[in-house]
């Protein structure tokens, strides 16, 4: 306790300055935004959830996260949000960052060669021989991936549902 009238109100005081003017000296990064990959859009939309800005309801494509300065934390807080493709264009847009491009996934038939040690369907529990490969490239923070996904003739349906493609085709080569 301190004798002198006012000194923990001047302490404080002074404490708080001291932490304004780091707060001030604090880098805040800049702004991102990526995508998730088609099956991560999926899983959030089956569980109910969609766009965090406003009273959107559309399908989560993106994260997007921004910091600043916060005198009331005195800290740089992070502010997350998941949103649709509109919102995290906007947010792009306004912020001057550049947004992942979207995924795409392509589905072609083995050729002879590939069907001789291609192994099996990737599907859960499935033990066929593969026919079928579903390609995923994707871009995560600006670093380009890809997946590859087997399938027996049986479950190519399944796994065009599950990327949001046409069924390919059961014989042809190459379908999109
Ligand atoms: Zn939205
Ligand atoms: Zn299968």
């Amino acid at each position: 306790m301190s004798t002198e009238p006012g000194g923990d109100a001047m302490t404080s005081d002074f404490q708080r300055e001291a932490e304004l003017a780091a707060l001030k000296r604090e880098i805040v990064p800049r702004p991102q935004a990526w995508r998730i990959r088609q099956t991560e859009v999926d899983r959030l939309a089956d569980r109910g959830q969609h766009c965090e800005v406003r009273k959107c309801h559309g399908l989560i494509v993106a994260v997007l996260r921004r910091w600043w300065r916060s005198t009331e934390a005195a800290r740089v807080l992070l502010s997350e949000r998941l949103a649709c493709e509109e919102h995290a264009t906007d947010f792009a847009q306004r912020h001057h960052i550049d947004i992942d491009p979207p995924g795409e996934v392509t589905a072609r038939h083995l050729d002879p060669a590939e069907l001789a040690e291609a192994g099996r369907c990737d599907w859960q529990g499935c033990r066929t021989g593969a026919a079928w490969v579903f390609t995923e490239s994707f871009t995560t923070r600006g670093v380009p991936g890809s997946d590859r996904d087997l399938s027996c003739d049986r479950h190519a349906r399944a796994f065009a549902d599950r990327f949001h493609i046409s069924t390919p085709e059961p014989g042809k080569g190459g379908a999109r």
